[in-house]
C-alpha cells in the first residue's frame, strides 16, 4: 500500500531550517531583527501598507477590534463556516456575533445576507476567505462604506491570494493573515495583521506587548491595557524562509487544483452527487481543496474509507453556531441552513506544497470507489 497521504503538511527547506539554528545560537531568540525582517518584507508584499507580527492569528484578530474600538453593545457579522476562531475573537472583545449564511458555491459568507443582517448596533464585518477563495471584495467594501462599519479581514487561508491582479492585504481596511502549521506558509504558529496608518501600527504594538511605550532614555510607559502577542525571530526565521517561497508554493497548489479538475473530469458531479469547489486559478491560493460529499454518505464514513487507502481527509468546519458556547447564546439549528448542509457534508482532500500529481491521481480514485460503494 502506499504511504499515508496527509490532507496537509508543511515543507520546511534545509535553508530555513539552518537560518533557525543560527537564530539559537545567536543569543537572541525572541523578538529582534528577524522579526522586523519578515514585517518589512511583508509590508513591501502588500504595497507598503504597515504590518505588524504576532503570535497567531487570533491574536491579530483580537488586536484589530480592540484598534477598532469594538466591544460590549456591539454586533459584528461574521460566518457560520469558518474556524471557530473568527467568532471567538468576538466574544472575546465583549461584542456580540451575528451570523449571516453563507453562498452555496463559494461556501463564503453570503454579501447579501450580511446587508440583511445589519443594524444600528453592527459595528464590524468579518468575511472569511475559506479555502482562500475572495469574497467579492468591490460589493464588500461597497456595503462597509455605505454602513460606515470596520472591516477585519479574517484572511487567514487567504495569503497569495488576489483580487483583480492585487494581492489580498494590499488594499481594504484591516487584514490578518495567520502562519498556524497548516497555512499555505507557516512559521509553525504565528500572523500578521496589515494595518491603515502609522497609528494604528503603534496601537497593535502596544497591545501585542502590555501596552508599552518608550518613553525617554531609560524608561517605559504603560497607557493602556496589552497582551503578550509578539512573534518571536525562531519564528519569522521560518516565516522569512517560507515568504521567500510563496510564489512557489501559490502556483505549485493551483497546478494540484487543475490537475484534480481534469482527472475527476468533467462528468465528476453528475456521477457522484459530490460538488466541487467553483474553478477559479487566478484569484484563490487553493489552501483547500473541498468537497461537498453527496448525502447518501456520512463524513465520517467518508473519512473512515479514505483512511483505510491511506489518505488523510480534512474537515472544515462544523457550523460554528451550533457549538455549544453559541447555543448558549441562543443560536440554534436551522438558522443557517446553507451552512449547516455544507458544514455537515464538507471535507478537504490534500492539498499541499510537496504533493505531486500523482497524489492526486490517487486520491480521486480512491474517492471515485468509496463515493460508488455508497
Ligand atoms: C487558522 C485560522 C484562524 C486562526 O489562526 P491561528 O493562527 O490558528 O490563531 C482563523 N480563521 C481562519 C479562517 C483560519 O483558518
Amino acid at each position: 500500500m502506499d504511504a499515508f497521504l496527509p490532507f496537509s503538511k508543511p515543507t520546511i527547506d534545509e535553508a530555513t531550517i539552518a537560518s533557525v539554528a543560527e537564530v539559537l545560537r545567536s543569543g537572541w531568540i525572541t523578538s529582534g531583527p528577524k522579526v522586523q525582517e519578515f514585517e518589512k518584507q511583508l509590508s513591501a508584499y502588500f504595497g507598503g501598507r504597515p504590518v505588524r507580527t504576532f503570535n497567531s492569528g487570533t491574536c491579530t484578530m483580537e488586536t484589530a477590534l480592540r484598534i477598532a474600538g469594538i466591544g460590549a453593545g456591539d454586533e459584528v457579522i461574521t460566518t457560520p463556516v469558518s474556524w471557530v476562531a473568527t467568532a471567538n475573537v468576538i466574544l472575546e472583545a465583549g461584542a456580540t456575533p451575528v451570523f449571516a449564511d453563507i453562498d452555496p458555491v463559494t461556501r463564503n459568507i453570503d454579501l447579501d445576507k450580511v446587508e440583511a443582517a445589519i443594524t444600528k448596533r453592527t459595528k464590524a464585518i468579518i468575511p472569511v476567505y475559506l479555502a482562500g477563495k475572495p469574497v467579492d471584495m468591490d460589493r464588500l467594501y461597497a456595503i462597509a462604506t455605505k454602513h460606515k462599519l470596520r472591516v477585519i479581514e479574517d484572511a487567514a487561508q487567504a495569503i497569495g491570494s488576489t483580487w483583480k491582479g492585487k494581492p489580498i492585504g494590499w488594499f481594504g481596511d484591516f487584514v490578518s493573515f495567520s502562519f498556524q502549521a497548516n497555512k499555505n506558509i507557516t512559521t509553525s504558529e504565528g500572523g500578521c495583521l496589515v494595518l491603515n496608518n502609522e497609528e494604528e501600527a503603534n496601537l497593535a504594538e502596544k497591545y501585542r506587548l502590555q501596552g508599552v511605550t518608550r518613553s525617554g532614555w531609560d524608561g517605559i510607559e504603560v497607557d493602556v491595557l496589552g497582551g503578550k502577542y509578539n512573534m518571536t525571530d525562531i519564528a519569522a526565521a521560518i516565516g522569512l524562509g517560507q515568504f521567500a517561497k510563496l510564489n512557489d508554493i501559490t502556483a505549485q497548489r493551483r497546478k494540484l487544483a487543475r490537475h484534480y479538475f481534469a482527472t475527476l473530469g468533467k462528468d465528476f458531479e453528475k456521477q457522484t452527487g459530490a460538488q466541487l469547489p467553483p474553478k477559479d486559478f487566478e484569484m484563490t491560493n487553493w489552501h483547500l481543496f473541498q468537497i461537498e460529499l453527496p448525502e447518501r454518505i456520512t463524513r465520517s464514513k467518508f473519512m473512515e474509507k479514505m483512511k483505510a487507502h491511506n489518505i488523510g481527509i480534512g474537515f472544515h468546519y462544523a457550523p460554528i453556531h451550533l457549538f455549544k458556547l453559541y447555543r448558549a447564546r441562543g443560536f440554534r439549528e436551522g438558522m443557517f441552513p446553507v451552512a449547516e448542509r455544507v458544514g455537515k457534508q464538507i471535507v478537504s482532500l490534500p492539498m499541499f506544497y510537496a504533493m505531486n500529481e500523482s497524489d492526486v491521481e490517487r486520491t480521486c480514485m480512491a474517492m471515485r470507489e468509496v463515493l460508488a460503494g455508497a
